[in-house]
């Protein structure tokens, strides 16, 4: 189990979501942004990401075929937000974001937590359709989550949620 749980916040600028907002699909866009994160969560002094296929599109909220998954990150590559990113190699992916660099200069927000970075991205960026709902965080296991639920009562994050159901 890769640590999700950062000790050093990373920070978000509002130069970078502007250039994610560019990128296509909303999904394409969440993958983005996890990509980013999780550049930015390596110790690496590059903006490189290791991460296995199925963590990244998991946090991503972005639940595709492996096809579909290489060719998003391929199309990603072929607009210039990613770098060397060769095909998916034992489910792991190595991308450098930003190749040619974002200059960051507001800080949108802060990111603390690797799980669930689509519904932060959601959350944050969505939109009109999205902008009445508040992210929170799971009562049981803290993960950030977007509540669905027309009365805005939630409490716990969707995996829970169903753990609870079926308990
Ligand atoms: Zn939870």
């Amino acid at each position: 189990m890769p640590l999700q749980i950062l000790k050093n916040p990373i920070q978000i600028f509002k130069e970078e979501l502007d250039v994610i907002k560019t990128c296509g699909s909303m999904r394409k866009q969440k993958l983005l942004f996890t990509l980013l994160c999780y550049s930015k969560a390596s110790d690496a002094t590059n903006n490189w990401v290791t991460a296995s296929a199925r963590d990244l599109f998991k946090s991503a909220g972005v639940n595709i075929t492996v096809a579909e998954q290489n060719n998003m990150i391929y199309e990603l590559k072929e607009q210039g937000f990613l770098r060397n990113s060769k095909k998916i190699i034992s489910n792991n992916i190595f991308v450098d974001v930003f190749p040619d660099g974002v200059v960051g200069g507001e800080v949108a927000f802060d990111i603390e937590d690797l799980r669930s970075l689509g519904a932060v991205y959601q959350a944050y960026i969505g939109g009109s359709a999205m902008a009445h709902k508040t992210l929170k965080k799971c009562r049981c296991c803290g993960a950030p989550f977007i509540d669905s639920s027309t009365k805005n009562n939630q409490l716990y994050c969707p995996v829970c949620q169903e753990q609870e159901k079926n308990s």
